[in-house]
């Protein structure tokens, strides 16, 4: 196994809080890795960390065997890798395609604003664009609703756009905060098929989520952090049995 991400003694500090601490974490290929821990563990600033969202205090961190760990957050896309917030922010007004559109123009570097002042050359690269955005929302499930606006969706749909958003660009490497917060136990199970099939379409997928059935049944391994620092690493069945997983999440 070839490991796509690899982190080592990962160090978040906020002024005197220490928010990841020397976390050593590597995402193999092809797989489905979790991250779990209870509410404040660091699992955001750890993605935000991963993802160069946040510069890191210390350690390193190496994507597709390159070291990435002075990069900015927009170096990542272009490289492979893709994210998801917590809380999706999509534009209310503007279609769910137009906003998927906007994502994968991003990716490629292109703003929004040279669609009015588009070139046959930027015409061509918009109506791929285009082309890559419908077949994201197909893809999620989203197809029929791809012209409405994106504020009229409801929450699970706005869940399945932002991830047809970080598809849109043919990501290697998927990092997904709760994607399953604030949907039902049905739209819970259906977005678990969905990241099934996100992998076995080869992309490597690391999700952060606190609906503990769906980590066990949808991982290959799991990371627990706990008050910043890695306290356990392993299959589901590993996690489920060991005792400082145990005592961290009765103690939360
Ligand atoms: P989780 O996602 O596991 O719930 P977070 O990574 O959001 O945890 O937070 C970990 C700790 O870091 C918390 O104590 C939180 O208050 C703190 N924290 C997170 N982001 C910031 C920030 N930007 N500035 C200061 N403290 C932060
Ligand atoms: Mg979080």
């Amino acid at each position: 196994m070839t490991a796509i991400l690899e982190a080592r003694g990962l160090t978040k500090a906020f002024g005197g809080l220490v928010a990841v601490g020397d976390v050593d974490f590597a995402v193999e290929e092809g797989g489905i890795t979790g991250i779990i821990g209870p509410n404040g563990a660091g699992k955001s600033t750890f993605f935000n960390l991963i993802s160069l969202f946040y510069r890191s205090t210390s350690g390193t961190i190496t994507f597709r065997g390159e070291d990435v760990t002075r990069l900015r957050t927009h170096d990542m896309p272009p490289r492979g890798m893709a994210r998801t917030f917590q809380t999706t922010h999509l534009f209310a007004e503007a279609s769910v395609l137009e906003n998927v559109i906007v994502g994968y123009r991003h990716r490629t570097r292109a703003g929004l604003l040279d669609a009015l002042i588009a070139s046959p050359r930027e015409r061509r690269e918009i109506a791929e664009a285009r082309r890559r955005a419908m077949e994201a929302l197909d893809f999620v499930g989203l197809a029929d609703v791809a012209h409405r606006p994106a504020g009229l969706i409801s929450q699970e749909q706005q869940k399945r756009a932002a991830i047809a958003l970080g598809l849109v660009g043919g990501p290697r490497l998927l990092l997904l905060d709760e994607p399953a917060a604030g949907i039902n136990p049905e739209e819970t199970d259906d977005l678990g098929r969905l990241i099934r099939r996100i992998a076995e379409a080869g992309v490597t997928v690391c999700l952060i989520e606190h609906k503990m059935k769906m980590v066990m049944g949808l991982c290959d391994r799991i990371m627990v952090l706990h008050h910043g620092r890695k306290i356990a690493e392993g299959t589901p069945d590993q996690i489920r049995t060991d005792d400082a997983v145990i005592t961290a999440y009765l103690g939360s």
